[in-house]
């Protein structure tokens, strides 16, 4: 399994926590059809993307990028001890798969620059912080971890008329050590990365892209969740907060990467997880490389 890839000058790591089943495909998207299922289901399961029973299967990881100047972490993945009942296989989790993961790509927590949220969901933002002696403190000590200004305030309102675990336990302990930046979508870091505002999973949400003056890579994020989606763009999850928008926005993304030398770095596709976007039919594929 490829867990490591270069292009242009940037290395991008891969650190998975779990790669299992989700959620059924009827269920995850509403939109989608017994019958378009069926169409699909070959290739689909071919790709491990679908399990025999019709059961998603998603990869739930970090990227690590290491640009000429820094070493930048893109999502937080799930995270360990944080009380997630509504999903067992995330719930007070204790395993060391993380960590070890990070430390065979060859990092320790010191040495990340950058922690960058592409939104604030549970499974993004998780490692952010880690338990120590019954408080939350932030994982990465060294790095100013970046957060959208639209989807910070999105989710510091929600939090404040019903309290958001995640929330409440993976960012703001973050803000109170003064770690964060809360940026606008002209926010950059050098001239190797950049945000791309995505809106409609989250109202929030950012991809990141990568690379000097052009995007020799782009994270994703969950502007789609499935490689079902690349097919048919329309088809929205049932997390996605606007459905219309989270299409529109995946299409568009979709078409302005396509048939481009761009490394398409999904957060949720099964392994290899990364391609590069190229048109078929009405839709498009995320093509290993
Ligand atoms: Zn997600």
């Amino acid at each position: 399994m490829s867990l490591k890839f270069t292009v242009g000058d940037l290395t991008i790591h891969r650190i998975i926590e779990q790669e299992t089943t989700f959620l059924p495909a009827l269920e995850l998207l509403p939109g989608l059809t017994p019958e378009v299922l069926a169409e699909n289901r070959a290739w689909m399961q071919k790709a491990g993307a679908l399990d025999d029973k019709d059961v998603l299967m998603l990869c739930f990881q970090s990227y690590v990028v290491k640009t000429p100047h820094h070493t930048i972490l893109i999502d937080s993945c799930i995270g360990n001890d944080k009380p997630r009942p509504q999903r067992p296989k995330w719930n007070m989790k204790t395993d060391d798969t993380y960590m070890r993961g990070l430390a065979a790509a060859g990092f320790s927590v010191e040495d990340i620059d950058y922690v960058m949220c592409t939104h604030l969901h549970v499974d993004h933002v998780g490692w952010n912080t880690r338990l120590d002696n019954g408080r939350w403190i932030p994982t990465f000590p060294k790095a100013r971890y970046v957060f959208d200004k639209t989807e910070f305030d999105y989710w510091t309102e929600t939090h404040a008329k019903t309290p958001v675990p995640p929330f409440g336990d993976s960012v703001l302990p973050v803000v109170e050590a003064k770690q964060a930046e809360i940026v606008r979508s002209d926010y950059a870091i050098g001239d190797h990365t950049r945000i791309l505002p995505t809106p409609g999973h989250t109202p929030g949400h950012v991809a990141f892209s990568f690379g000097r003056a052009k995007d020799d890579a782009v994270f994703s994020g969950d502007l789609m969740h499935s490689p079902l989606q690349t097919r048919y763009p329309e088809l929205s999850v049932k997390f996605d907060v606007d459905q219309a928008q989270a299409a529109k926005t995946r299409r568009g993304f979709l078409e302005r990467y396509c048939d481009t030398n761009t490394l398409c770095c999904t957060a949720h596709f099964p392994s290899p997880s990364v391609g590069k976007i190229r048109r078929a039919g009405s839709g498009f594929t995320c093509e290993a490389i």
